[in-house]
Parts: C-alpha cells; sequence; structure tokens
C-alpha cells in the first residue's frame, strides 16, 4: 500500500482517488507508510482463550472483570459474552485473556480453565474452546505519548492536509475511545479541510 500526493492509495491491487483519507491501520503499518516515529510505540499481545458451553455455568451478572497487575495471576480479564451479547438458546459463552502471549493451544486452555475454576467455581468442562493470539495488540501509552502523537500529526497534517490518523494508538485503547477519536477527527476534518 502507498500514499501517493493527496488524495490517492494504491494498494496491491486498485487505485483509489478520494478528496479525503483516514487511516485506521496499526501504527507499525502506519508508521511504514506515514510516518516512521509510529514505529516506535510499543505494543503487548495476550492469548485468548473462547470457551462455549451448552449449560448456564455462570451464576453472575455484568459483563465480566479485570484482574489487577498487581495480583500474581496468569489472567489479564474474563469477558462474560453470553451476558453482553445474549442469544435465545441456554448455555454460557466466556472469553478469558491471557498475559502470556504464544502460549500452546493446551497450555491456554489448562491456564484459562484455573482461572474459571478460582475466579467462579466452574469446573465443567466446556463444550467448543478457541485459542487466538492477539499479537501486538495493546499499544502502551508512556510518558510522553500524548505529546508525540500530537507531533506526529502536526507534520502529517502539513504533508497530506486531507489524511487523518484513528485508531487505537493513538489516545485510547478501547473501542469506545477508538470511536470516540473517529467521531471527533471527522467532525473537526470537514470543518478545517481546504479552508
Ligand atoms: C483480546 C482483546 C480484547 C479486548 N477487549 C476489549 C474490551 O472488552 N473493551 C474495549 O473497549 N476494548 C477492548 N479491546 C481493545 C479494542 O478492541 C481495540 O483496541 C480496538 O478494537 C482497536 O481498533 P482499531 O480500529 O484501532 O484496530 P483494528 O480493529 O485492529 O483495525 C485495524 C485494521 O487494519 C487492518 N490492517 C492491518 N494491517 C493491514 C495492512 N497491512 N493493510 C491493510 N489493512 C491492514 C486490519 O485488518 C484491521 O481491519 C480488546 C482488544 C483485544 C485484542
Amino acid at each position: 500500500m502507498e500514499f501517493k500526493g493527496n488524495r490517492v492509495v494504491v494498494t496491491g491491487k486498485e487505485k483509489y482517488e478520494a478528496d479525503y483519507l483516514f487511516s485506521a491501520l496499526p501504527s507499525h503499518v502506519a508508521g511504514k507508510l506515514l510516518d516512521e516515529e509510529l514505529l516506535d510505540i510499543a505494543h503487548t499481545s495476550a492469548t485468548v482463550v473462547n470457551l462455549g458451553y451448552h449449560k448456564s455455568v455462570l451464576d453472575k451478572s455484568g459483563y465480566g472483570y479485570i484482574v489487577s497487575s498487581q495480583e500474581s495471576e496468569d489472567v489479564l480479564g474474563v469477558v462474560f459474552d453470553s451476558n453482553a451479547f445474549p442469544r435465545e438458546e441456554e448455555g454460557t459463552r466466556l472469553t478469558v485473556m491471557l498475559k502470556k502471549a504464544d502460549l500452546k493451544e493446551e497450555e491456554a486452555l489448562d491456564s484459562a480453565l484455573q482461572a474459571l475454576r478460582r475466579h467462579l467455581n466452574i469446573t465443567l468442562k466446556p463444550d467448543v474452546t478457541q485459542v487466538v493470539h492477539a499479537k501486538e495488540a495493546f499499544p502502551q501509552m508512556n510518558v510522553g505519548h500524548l505529546s508525540k502523537m500530537q507531533a506526529i500529526e502536526k507534520r502529517l497534517k502539513e504533508k497530506h492536509p486531507n489524511l487523518r490518523l484513528v485508531g487505537n494508538y493513538l489516545y485510547g485503547v478501547g473501542v469506545e475511545d477508538c470511536v470516540l477519536r473517529a467521531k471527533s477527527v471527522s467532525e473537526s476534518f470537514f470543518k478545517t479541510v481546504d479552508s
């Protein structure tokens, strides 16, 4: 992929021309194309375990929990997917996020099931399991991050006035942060560009 001039993006297959461009690429990809300083943003990885039970095994309400980094636990957090996204059929769906990246499938499953037993007293074997490696998924906003991002945005505005960056590495990692960022960028962008 390549940005040409101010309004053109060329990918391996197509050439796109637009009045305005928004890059929602991860920082390690945007960094290669737009500003090398984006490559300096450190990320952490995690192993994600999805578990499905035909029976209801969860006696808690709510959407899940996060484990404090002060705890000596393998788990970052657990999402109660069947509470957050209920379906008609009975059963429980859970996502366990583990701190260690690149765990082998068996190790990850074992770790997740042990945590569920400790934290939630769930001892039943899941009917469906899936292990996914979320590589370089969580950008780390270290001291000085905000001013670095602002400087990058300023440079990019000068180079590509019709382009803006959105994504989790700029000003917040959560989905809500990403949506708010995209909303504010699009609103301010259309007001200022070409004016
Ligand atoms: C396991 C996990 C659990 C999470 N849980 C929560 C949660 O409970 N609540 C919450 O608020 N947030 C959560 N987050 C964080 C949040 O989901 C992410 O930070 C956010 O979705 C990232 O959005 P994004 O648009 O920046 O990136 P993405 O959604 O990753 O979008 C990046 C896009 O770039 C594309 N792309 C990548 N490389 C290229 C390339 N070379 N060429 C073209 N396209 C490319 C990808 O295909 C993708 O579509 C979680 C994240 C993870 C990994």
